[in-house]
């Protein structure tokens, strides 16, 4: 291709972050290409899923009301599970969110061709049916991308935002990142299910067009480090969850128990928990799908610029578990990204030292600060089973001890329960839940 056909900026991958980063350039007057393997954008991705809108609106402005979201979420709920009981840790029905919600369930194979169209109105090419294929480099800097349809394609800067999975592996190719480690990632599954919205209001006590959000931990994914969901949206719930990739495929575990932790298994075993089954019956599985969740924390962020090109969203590990964000930090990386390289082309400068500023803008943002406030909360989990297995039974066998109406007088029952405290471990549950709340509230430290 010659030189005056060379674009300003090439996006792989119409994402959050990668239709994020597109919308910013192209309104500000810059060529772009945002490149999805997907026949549309959405077409490929999963996601619980829950979006935030106000992130979106930083994007879109005011459009952000015509998204096609499913239900705004009014009510949160975590249940800790045993094999016999759900103990609802949550139940947080704000009412403030009916005038002023901030999340919404989505899907995203509507969702994303919504906002890749946002990009397309914007003034970006929108090329689908496109996997780029590896990363053009020239003299250790990155020009552009080599596709299996289009021959290569050259531009000033190309901005990764191909998110993370088997598939995803263009920096890794590239040398610009280390593989992948199996405690740095969840593998997730869900199913979305059709019930029809009456159903799915009357059993999630939502009033019409209102939508709920549950999250459970524990024996829901078997005392894997993870949780699994239920999202309701408009005439489906998206179901499902994911634990770290490194307990699941544990080479020191028989293969029967390997069987157990696959996310199918997971997934089985979750909705058949008498808990669950009762708010999933009736509905039909219409969608299966199954994607990677980066869990690796900050210090899994691998260099997110360099000569001519700029890392976003999952691509960048760029989320968090403990509050199931990532949508967000996408959409913000992303808009991040593309203000960085408007700022480069008024400079001319695509050099690593002018891009740097991205890394800059990311540091200052509340994106970075999450990261670093949470870098400890995966870990935490999994080199401490104990606290999504032995506690949640601990704690459920002192509650049908304390609830249950059987002859035994309330001084007895207590003794009976600090006798089981004391002799399972109760002390060491307190110091491990105060050890827990202080890896997630310490004071951050920059
Ligand atoms: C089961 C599940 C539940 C989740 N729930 C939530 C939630 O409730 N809330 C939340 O905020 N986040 C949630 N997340 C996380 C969220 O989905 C991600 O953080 C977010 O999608 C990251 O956006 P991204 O644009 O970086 O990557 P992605 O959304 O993965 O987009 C990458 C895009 O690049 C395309 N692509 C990849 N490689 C190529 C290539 N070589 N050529 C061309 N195109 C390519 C893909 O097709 C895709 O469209 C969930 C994730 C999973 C798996």
């Amino acid at each position: 291709m010659a030189d005056e056909e060379k674009l300003d900026a090439i996006v792989v991958g119409a994402g959050p972050s990668g239709t994020a980063a597109a919308i910013t350039m192209a309104r500000a007057g810059l060529q772009v290409a945002l490149i999805e393997k997907g026949a549309k954008a959405g077409s490929k991705n999963v996601m619980g899923g829950i979006l935030y809108n106000h992130y979106l609106e930083e994007v879109v402005g005011e459009d952000w009301r015509q998204a096609p979201l499913e239900r705004p979420i009014i009510e949160e709920q975590r249940w800790m599970m045993t094999d016999h009981a759900a103990i609802r840790l949550l139940g947080y029905k704000n009412l403030r969110n009916r005038e002023h919600p901030h999340s919404f369930s989505v899907l995203r194979a509507r969702f994303d061709e919504w906002f890749a169209g946002k990009a397309e109105e914007a003034g970006a090419f929108l090329i689908p049916e496109t996997v780029v294929e590896e990363l053009l480099i020239e003299n250790g800097r990155v020009v552009g991308v080599r596709t299996g349809r289009e021959g290569d394609l050259r531009s000033d800067v190309v901005v990764v935002c191909e998110g993370i999975g088997l598939g995803s592996k263009l920096l890794e190719r590239a040398g610009l990142r280390k593989p992948l480690r199996a405690n740095q990632v969840a593998m997730a599954v869900k199913e979305i299910i059709a019930i029809d919205p009456a159903t799915i209001e009357s059993r999630f006590n939502c009033e019409p067009g209102e939508g709920a959000s549950i999250e459970c931990y524990g024996a829901a994914t078997r005392g894997l480090s993870g949780f699994m969901f239920i999202y309701t949206n408009r005439d489906t719930l998206s179901v499902g969850g994911g634990a770290l990739l490194s307990e699941m495929s544990d080479t020191r575990l028989s293969r029967d128990e390997l069987e157990r932790r696959t996310p199918n298994a997971l997934m089985n075993h979750f909705k058949c928990h008498p808990a669950i089954r009762p708010l999933l019956q009736g509905g039909e599985t219409v969608e299966y799908l199954a994607k990677m969740i980066p869990e690796g924390g900050y210090r899994a962020i691998p260099r997110v610029y360099g000569d001519g090109y700029l890392v976003c969203g999952d691509a960048a590990m760029l989320s968090n578990p403990v509050h199931r964000e990532g949508s967000n930090l996408a959409m913000e990386s992303g808009r991040l990204a593309g203000e960085t390289v408007v700022h480069a082309k008024e400079k001319g400068d695509f050099s690593a030292a002018s891009l740097r500023d991205y890394r800059l803008r990311l540091d200052r943002s509340w994106v970075m600060a999450d990261m670093r406030k949470y870098d400890g909360a995966v870990p935490l989990l999994e080199h401490n089973p104990q606290m999504l297995g032995r506690y949640p039974e601990l704690l459920d066998r002192a509650l049908d001890e304390f609830f249950r109406v059987d002859g035994v007088s309330k001084w007895d029952k207590q003794s009976r329960i600090l006798r089981m405290f004391r002799k399972e471990g109760g002390l060491r549950m307190i110091r491990d839940t105060i050890k827990a709340g202080w890896t997630l509230a310490r004071p951050l430290h920059r």
